[in-house]
């Protein structure tokens, strides 16, 4: 096997004929043998039902099925274990991310990069409520990560297996791929495009789920937000002593006259419990995610596994 192509999808029913069409043109032109790995994230509609259309007509398409929705990182970081290529394409299934960019993703490859990802010069049809934050997102996250993670590139990149078999070696439940995938090193470079409009269906990535993502990345790749809290506290202990110092002054100098002030005193206690607030949340999140990685469960439950040989056996 020579190529794997990786597509996770969570209700994607209007999408799924024309991007098998897309991607079995691709394939067809391909000089390997290659396999299309879709993973059913738990879909409510007949996703699973095309899936298996699909792999009657086409012994090139494999699938795994979750138990339940486990969300895009766990559904790709599935397909890259089940995946047997040496080369391996991860790629959204809403025709978001062209299919018709694979080749150049190849190419690069030959060249002797390791990891070849996407990266978005421009979006089509995108509210600007996703786009702004996202463009500020990424760049915080660049200034705050240990390693460098390439701005405005998502999950859609092609992998080499020594890539993708280190990838499978990290336990952590908490993926943040696109992050994992920098931490991980080798030879990377970038092949521009530009992010097409969702071919069909409801976009799947909900405000919540996002926001989740978005945290994830940040807490797996940063101690800096931590650190946040000891500056807010050393800059607050500064302003505390430098009051204390008026203060004294004020007794001293006019013993006659009482200290007023009483708003000053309201707004400093609510600006402190404020940041003792937010600093419970930020070691709230670091402390969440310690609990989730000892539980050590699990990252997936499958309730089927087609096309896989002798994988197939060991659910
Ligand atoms: N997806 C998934 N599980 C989820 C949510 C999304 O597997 O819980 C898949 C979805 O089917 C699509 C990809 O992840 O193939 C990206 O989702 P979407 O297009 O909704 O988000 P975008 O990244 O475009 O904002
Ligand atoms: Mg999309």
């Amino acid at each position: 096997m020579k190529y794997s192509l990786v597509i996770p999808i969570y209700n994607e029913e209007k999408n799924l004929p024309e991007l098998y069409r897309r991607i079995s043109t691709i394939m067809n032109n391909m000089d390997g043998d290659a396999e299309l790995i879709l993973i059913n994230d738990g879909s409510r509609d007949r996703s699973l039902q095309i899936f298996r259309e699909f792999r009657e007509k086409d012994s090139r398409v494999c699938y795994l099925s979750f138990a339940r929705n486990f969300g895009h990182q766990i559904a790709v970081t599935a397909g890259l274990n089940f995946a047997r290529g040496k080369v391996i394409v991860v790629l959204d299934g809403d025709l978001q991310d062209p299919p018709e960019l694979i080749p150049s993703l190849i190419e690069k490859w030959r060249q002797g990069y390791q990891v070849v990802y996407a990266q978005r010069i421009k979006r089509h049809q995108e509210s600007w409520l996703k786009k702004f934050p996202a463009f500020v997102y990424y760049r915080v996250l660049r200034s705050l990560a240990d390693v460098e993670i390439p701005t405005d590139t998502g999950d859609f990149c092609l992998m080499d297996k020594s890539v993708v078999d280190l990838l499978n070696k990290m336990p952590e439940t908490n993926r943040y791929i696109r992050g994992l995938r920098a931490w991980i090193g080798f030879r990377q470079t970038a092949v521009k495009f530009e992010r097409e409009p969702r071919f069909a269906g409801e976009i799947q990535y909900t405000f919540a789920k996002s926001l989740a993502l978005a945290i994830n990345g940040l807490v797996s790749f940063s101690k800096v937000p931590l650190r946040l809290s000891t500056y807010v506290g050393l800059f607050a202990a500064c302003v505390s002593l430098l009051m204390a110092c008026l203060v004294l002054y004020w007794r001293i100098f006019y013993p006659e006259s009482p200290l007023t002030g009483l708003a000053i005193i309201m707004m400093t206690i609510f600006f402190l419990g404020a940041v003792q607030l937010v600093s419970i949340g930020i070691l709230g999140e670091y402390i969440g995610r310690i609990y989730e990685e000892v539980k050590g469960r699990p990252l997936y439950t499958l309730s089927e596994a087609v096309g896989f040989g002798e994988r197939n056996k060991s659910l």
